[in-house]
């Protein structure tokens, strides 16, 4: 399912052009557009999911699969890998584009002055 006024469905559906870091069969990773770190990656579910809530039954794979693709993504890190995985879910979180999506932060020690993404 997508929604035509989404940016990440647009992404998805490459109406929009952004480079695939990596693909699973229900993820994409493409790099942030305005990135916090030296490495700042965005993990997003293919289907338009809204916030972590709305996550049904059917699509408790993604879950398993958010795990598989962060250890994949550690494999490019500096060893031992440190790295910062966050979702922001509501605007009063903080989520900006409402479809559902996991930061992978990699570079900067977030904790170290205020937590601020
Ligand atoms: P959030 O504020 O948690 O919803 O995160 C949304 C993120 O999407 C922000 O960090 C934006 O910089 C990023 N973003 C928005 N548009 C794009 C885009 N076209 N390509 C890559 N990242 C984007």
């Amino acid at each position: 399912m997508s929604e035509t006024s989404c940016i990440f469905c647009k992404i998805i559906s490459e109406e929009i052009p952004s480079p695939r870091v990596a693909e699973s069969s229900n993820l994409i990773v493409i790099k942030d557009i305005n990135p916090k770190a030296s490495t700042h990656l965005l993990i997003i579910p293919k289907t338009h999911i809204p916030t972590m809530i709305d996550i049904s039954q059917d699509e408790k794979g993604i879950a398993w699969e958010l795990f598989e693709m962060t250890k994949q993504l550690c494999e490019q890190l500096p060893q031992p890998a440190s790295f910062n995985l966050i979702s922001n879910n509501g605007v009063g979180a903080g989520q900006s584009v409402p479809h559902l999506h996991w930061h992978f932060l990699s570079g900067k020690n977030i904790y170290s002055d205020k937590f601020q993404l």
